[in-house]
Parts: structure tokens; sequence; C-alpha cells
């Protein structure tokens, strides 16, 4: 379904990130997770794209695998990293095919363990993505007559590549000027980043929905890991204090930081947000458990299992 009309429904949205499994091992624990969370029947969920090699099949895969097998509507992640236009042409002819709706525009992770050199890319930008695919759009190439609908990434704290705001704000409404629908929001742990980000928005004259990106902490280590791909995330000290004093006990950690998670949810839809999307690691627990605490209705009452 196009976002468009996604966001017309009943706001505000609910969605579920998932990465690609790489293992038969993974692939199980992520089906699992997917049966547990289509009963929450989110308005979507997505599917990350790798920073290069196989993985990125895995993600056409995985699409398709839900779009054809579940209830759930499938985003895919695109980025610019590697890739020809031919390329980018022959994903989203294929994701037209299988009736995918939409498509999260990004710039991309740099590949890790190969030599990679970002002046090569065609794509330099998401921006660049964005244009692309809306020129397909206007092939008429997919099935809807609007094309697909577009998302783009924006980050409350700031991306590290820009620490100049004012330029990041332009960079940012000159992707939503080129076509894109809607924002999802990189994780953050203190709400006043987010909406002090949703005011600029609107200061620069960006009114397409914001959905806000929440990642429960659920181990330690899985925390030293946010604070290393998410560079910049900043933990507020009332977050870290609270780890400090149950860091030795795993099911505490776990149960501190879905507590965190579930309070910045309550607080964003007390402020209107548009949409909250979960970064679910690939597990349903945490998600789970926050979804339940938030007293929101399941949109329909199904349990389509995975064929
Ligand atoms: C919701 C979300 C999902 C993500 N999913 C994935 C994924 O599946 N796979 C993956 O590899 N990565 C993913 N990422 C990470 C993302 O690709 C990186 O953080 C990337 O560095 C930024 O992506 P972007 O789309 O904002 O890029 P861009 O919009 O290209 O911006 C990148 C940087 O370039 C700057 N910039 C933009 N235009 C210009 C210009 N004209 N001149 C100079 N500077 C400019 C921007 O301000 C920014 O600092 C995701 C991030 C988010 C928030």
């Amino acid at each position: 379904m196009h976002i468009t009309d996604i966001m017309q429904g009943d706001s505000p949205t609910f969605s579920f990130e998932f990465f690609p499994p790489k293992t038969p091992e993974a692939a199980e624990t992520l089906y699992q997770t997917i049966r547990e969370l289509e009963a929450y029947m989110p308005h979507f969920v997505s599917v990350t794209y790798g920073a290069g090699g196989s993985t990125r099949d895995l993600t056409h895969d995985l699409v398709e695998r839900i779009q054809t097998t579940t209830k759930l509507d499938p985003i895919p992640h695109l980025t610019c990293v590697c890739h020809k236009h031919d390329e980018i042409d022959a994903i989203l002819r294929r994701y037209a095919k299988t009736c995918i709706g939409n498509i999260l525009a990004l710039g991309g992770d740099p590949p890790h363990g190969c030599v990679y050199d970002k002046s090569a890319d065609v794509f330099q930008r998401a921006i660049d993505l964005v244009k692309f695919i809306r020129k397909f759009n206007e092939s008429g190439a997919h099935p809807d007559r609007r094309g697909f609908g577009i998302g783009v990434a924006g980050f409350p704290e700031g991306h590290p590549a820009t620490p100049n705001r004012l330029v990041e704000m332009d960079h940012l409404k000159a992707k939503v000027d080129a076509g894109a629908d809607y924002i999802v929001t990189q994780l953050f742990f203190d709400n006043r980043d987010f909406l002090d980000f949703r005011e600029r928005c609107v200061l620069a004259g960006i009114h397409v929905p914001i959905i806000a990106g929440i990642m429960p902490i659920t181990s330690m280590s899985g925390f030293k890991r946010i604070a290393e791909l998410a560079g910049g995330a900043r933990f507020p000290a009332k977050l870290l204090r609270a780890l400090q004093r149950c860091e030795n006990n795993r099911e505490m950690v776990s149960r501190v930081g879905v507590h965190f998670a579930l309070e910045q949810c309550h607080d964003l839809l007390d402020n209107d947000v548009a949409g909250i999307h979960f970064y679910t690691l690939n597990r349903s627990d945490a998600t789970r458990t926050i979804f339940d605490s938030l007293g929101i209705p399941r949109r329909r009452d199904t349990q389509v299992p995975i064929a």
C-alpha cells in the first residue's frame, strides 16, 4: 500500500524493522519473530539493505517472502553504495512486479572489509536515489499510478557527516522536495531531540510525516553496539544511571531498557507523533512488551501463519 494511504489511516502508525538473516538459525529466529509480530498488524515492516555482496539478495528475497506469505506490508531499504543505474532500475522493476508499495531511499553505510571509494559511486547521495525512483514512478512501470511511496532518513541528533545543523536541514529539505513522502528517524533516547527536530523541520518547510525510530536496549553488549553503529547517538544520564545500577544482571538490563523505551513511546504518543518505528533486531520480546503496554488496540485480529 502506498505510504500516503498508510498514513491517512488511523494515525499514528506502528512499524517494525528487520534485517536479512545470514544463517539458517538466524532465519528461523526471524521467521518466528515475524509470526509473533504479524498478530499485531503493524502498518508496515521494513527490511534493511546490506552494504554490499550477497546480503543484498537476502533483502530482496526476504521482502518478497514477507510480501507473498504474510499479511505484512514490507518496505525495502535501498542504498546508493556501489550501485549503477541499471541495477537500481532492475531492483525497482522486480519490486514493482511484486506490488511492493514503498522504498526507503538511503545514502547507505560504507561496506566493511573492502576498499570502497564513495566518489566512484553513480548515486552520491540519497537524494539521487529519490530522484531516480521518482523518474521510475513517472514512467508508469509501477502498478500503482503514483508509483512507489518514497521514504528518507532523518537524524534528530544530527548526522555525523554534516556538523552544520542548518546546512543539514537544507539537505533534508532537498530530499523531500525531490519527492520523499515521509521521513523515518535514526534511533534516539531523548525525546526532546526528536521533538525539536520535528519543529525544525516545520520551520524549514518540511511537512511530510516524521516517523520516530525507537530501539529498546535489551543487553549491555547490544547497548555498546548501538553506540558503535549509530555513531553520535546520545545516551541521557538518566538511562546510563539506570543501566549502571544493574549492568551485571541481564534480565534487569533488559527490563530497564524496555521500560525506558516504553516511557519514550508514551511521551511520543502524547506529543502526537506520526508513527513509531521499532528497531527490533529480529527479536519480538521487547517490541511486544512495549506494544502491549501502550494500550493500543490491535488493528485487526489476525493470526495468519507464514506458509
Ligand atoms: C531509518 C534508517 C534506516 C537505515 N537503513 C540502512 C540500511 O538498510 N542500510 C544501510 O547501509 N544504511 C542504513 N542506514 C544508515 C544510513 O544509510 C547512513 O546513516 C548514511 O550515512 C546516511 O544516510 P542518508 O540516507 O541520510 O544519506 P544522505 O541523505 O545521502 O546524507 C548523508 C550525508 O550527506 C550530507 N549531504 C546530503 N546532501 C549533501 C550535499 N548536496 N552536499 C554535501 N553533503 C550532503 C547529509 O547532510 C548527510 O550528512 C539507515 C539509517 C536510518 C536513519
